[in-house]
């Protein structure tokens, strides 16, 4: 039985489709703006979100997952104010908006295809779904839930007595007036917010349309092609926690002001990737992407291994010391695997049975990564070497995606460095710091600083 906690209701709910009689789920996931590379904070996201599809999979349901690409600029700050991402990222760069867009669009796929994040049913473009989007914006107007000023079309908040905490405990009115959103005389309120904006004659992506040449506000290409692809009522909606106040409150409200309702009836977010313990920023130097993780040596696979290691709700603190650690076991959980791939024993059944029925209980409540791994360790370390547990651990890999077949990385350090090691594990083993000290100073000679985790020894460069 799937239990999913979802923001809606704030509480973890026992999971059933809305099409039980074809055991279809439909997810829409909210995707990335293709201005830039993406970071692996956006990547804790997406691995959680092919987490899902697969245990959803697992548990034998039907998908059809919908994700967007943002290849419309969004306005720099969330409050329909600031530069369009896209055409600045383009000025910067002297490549129009949709080379931009193709180039990021690209790069994210890689990046996928590395951490094992399959495709969803549908992947739909902002600059695709134009048309539906004005469509959508035209029926708000029609309902009497927007109104037209110099600069658009613009929602009405004061339509909706909740508008703004649907998924959160907000006060809407202690976002004051022009707190963070610069006051616009014509706006009936400061929330409102922009769903098809009048394009200023220099702005670059703009569309003919019901009132003049135009460009979609941000929050309007989710509601339009979640429709189009899954109906106005769907299952599952995912994206970041940044997304809970502004993005998704404002996709309820224009769901409700088209069609009425909310169009997700359970709503995941996951919690922030952090940096040494504080936000990820351009100024600090510290926004990491997967190929800056490959140049330091690390498979990306060791990032999503790295993901498993908090429950989605929670914050996981990315440290370089972290992300070796996590190599380190994997390289371990692959090494164990082989060995149940070439055993001769004959597995325990209860054993395998318990273990399956306790990886089944962990990714069922609500996709709980962190006792999924125990239990996939306490496989992996079972004394009896049997074919019968590696091919539980091929059952569970369909779920984890971490190629555990795969042969294990070998580090490329020279062979003296890896007799040191070798020497030096056996001297901890043996409680001997002295000698481990001594092998700790040869290192450090060689240029390595050697340190002990839970999953051995790793090396980082001086
Ligand atoms: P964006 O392209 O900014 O819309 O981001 C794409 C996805 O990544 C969204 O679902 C964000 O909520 C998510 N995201 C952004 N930063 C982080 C982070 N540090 N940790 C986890 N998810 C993030
Ligand atoms: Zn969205």
């Amino acid at each position: 039985m799937l239990k999913l906690y979802n923001t809606l209701t704030k509480e973890k709910e026992v999971f059933e489709p809305i099409d039980k009689e074809n055991n279809l789920v439909r997810i829409y996931s909210c995707g990335l703006t293709v201005y830039n590379y993406a970071h692996i904070g956006n990547m804790r996201t997406y691995i959680f979100m092919d987490l899902l599809r697969k245990v959803l999979k697992y548990d034998g349901y039907k998908l059809k997952h919908c994700m967007n690409i943002t290849d419309v600029g969004h306005l720099t700050s969330d409050a329909d104010e600031g530069e369009d991402k896209m055409a600045k990222s383009a000025r910067e760069q002297h490549k129009s908006v949709y080379e931009i867009a193709k180039m990021y669009t690209e790069a994210y796929q890689a990046d996928f295809k590395k951490l094992n994040i399959e495709d969803t049913e549908v992947l739909a473009k902002a600059t695709d779904h134009i048309k539906e989007m004005e469509e959508y914006v035209k029926e708000i107007i029609a309902n009497g839930y927007a109104y037209e000023t110099s600069k658009g079309a613009y929602f009405d908040t004061s339509k909706l007595p909740k508008y703004g905490r649907y998924l959160t405990n907000n006060n809407a009115d202690e976002l004051k007036d022009g707190a963070r959103i610069e006051v616009d005389p014509e706006k009936k309120n400061p929330k409102d917010f922009a769903l098809w904006i009048k394009a200023p004659a220099e702005h670059i992506m703009k569309w003919d349309s019901f009132m003049g040449l135009c460009y979609p506000g941000w929050h309007i290409e989710c509601s339009a092609m979640s429709r189009k692809y899954l109906g106005e009522q769907f299952d599952i909606h995912t994206g970041g926690v940044d997304h809970i106040p502004i993005h998704h409150e404002n996709e309820i409200a224009q769901s409700i002001g088209a069609t009425g309702c909310i169009p997700a009836k359970t709503w995941m977010h996951v919690e922030f990737l952090q940096i040494n313990g504080g936000k990820m920023s351009k100024s600090l130097h510290n926004v990491y992407t997967i190929t800056d993780l490959e140049k330091e040596g690390i498979e990306a696979l060791a990032y999503r291994y790295f993901t498993f290691s908090a429950h989605y709700r929670t914050k996981l603190n990315f440290t370089w010391d972290s992300i070796k650690a996590a190599q380190v076991a994997l390289n371990r959980l692959r090494e164990a695997t082989k060995q149940h791939k070439n055993g001769t024993a004959v597995a325990d059944k209860a054993k395998i049975e318990e273990y399956t029925k306790r990886f089944e209980d962990a990714i069922n409540d609500d996709i709980n990564m962190p006792l999924v791994m125990a239990v996939v360790w306490d496989t992996a370390r079972e004394k009896d070497k049997s074919k019968e547990y590696y091919d539980l651990l091929m059952k569970f890999d369909t779920i984890l995606s971490l190629d555990l077949d795969k042969e294990e990385k070998q580090e490329s350090y020279s062979d003296e460095i890896n007799a040191i090691l070798e020497e030096r594990k056996q001297a901890r083993a043996n409680k001997d710091f002295t000698k481990s000290d001594e092998l700790r100073d040869k290192l450090k000679e060689l240029g390595y600083e050697v340190k002990d985790t839970r999953d051995g020894q790793i090396l980082n460069k001086i």
